[in-house]
């Protein structure tokens, strides 16, 4: 899947929005003569979908970048959940929060989107360093390394080399598999289906049924199989699916995905080996030394 420099775009905002930011602050802060006043400044972030995928109404159809304003201590507070499932609920209270459109429900927001969301927030919060566990994967020496955050760029979604139709009107794609060759039409995850799929996982694990994290997501982006549209009969194909066709389906849809793109620069102190590798988000990525 070759993803060229067509397909990725810098996730920072422009220097020019930057600036009018900053002086609309400072105009604010000048304007207040009395008492202690201070604007939480807010910043436009760069959205991976380029507003793309959003449906008609949805306040992000069309927009290429959203506003959020930095994060406050009292934003820090909503952070101190010690449960990790917590933690996934404190960070979808902390986005809502920092969106200054309320009327975006954070579980609209495509997943690559609040990727990026989560990216600027803490960039901001905490600066750019994320320290976190990795493994060379050269000489697999596990440390823990520093990646720069301001190095993870936007990821719009490369197709051109691979089997795929789209967007379609209603925003899915239509993947051809190489093997049943038969079309598999794919539409975006956002934050509801993320957590359905996660509660399915959960689900099996806690009942201690065989781990399916690809095949749950699969069955949550599909939409419909040469035409067929009932989920039972869906999750069926799912299940069956030739390894051929499973792996192809979940490739297309990896490159077509807007997302960041987290494979960051990387230099193994042990073998000097340098790569890139995929950096997960993990608790230090909110919580960072605590
Ligand atoms: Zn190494």
């Amino acid at each position: 899947m070759a993803r060229n420099n067509k397909g990725r775009t810098k996730r920072a905002a422009p220097p020019a929005e930057s600036t009018a930011i900053t002086a609309e602050t400072a105009g604010a802060q000048n304007a207040a003569s009395t008492g202690l006043s201070y604007v939480v400044p807010t910043e436009f972030v760069e959205l991976p979908s380029q507003g793309r995928y959003y449906p008609e109404g949805h306040a992000l159809s069309g927009q290429e970048v959203v506003e959020i304003r930095h994060m406050t201590a009292k934003d820090e507070d909503i952070l101190t959940s010690r449960s990790l499932l917590k933690k996934g609920l404190a960070i979808d209270r902390l986005i809502q929060n920092l969106l200054v459109d309320k009327t975006i429900d954070v579980n609209s927001l495509l997943v690559g989107d609040r990727n990026a969301i989560l990216i600027q927030t803490r960039i901001h919060a905490y600066g750019p360093d994320y320290i976190t566990r990795s493994i060379c994967p050269s000489c697999g020496d596990v440390s823990e390394s520093t990646f720069n955050l301001l190095e993870v760029e936007n990821d719009t979604g490369e197709w051109a080399d691979m089997n795929v139709d789209g967007p379609t009107e209603q925003g899915t794609f239509i993947v051809a598999l190489p093997k049943t060759g038969l079309p598999v039409e794919v539409r975006l995850m956002n934050g509801h289906d993320e957590k359905h799929a996660l509660k399915i996982i959960e689900n099996r694990k806690k009942n201690k049924l065989a781990e399916t994290s690809v095949t749950s997501q699969m069955k949550q982006y599909i939409v419909s199989i040469d035409g067929h549209t009932n989920r039972s009969e869906i999750n069926k194909f799912v299940d069956n699916m030739p390894t051929l066709d499973a792996q192809y389906l979940r490739v297309a849809y990896n490159a077509l995905v807007p997302n960041v793109d987290m494979a960051l620069p990387f230099r193994c102190a042990e073998c000097e080996t340098e790569s890139r590798l995929e950096v997960p988000f993990t608790a230090d990525f909110f919580w960072p030394n605590r």
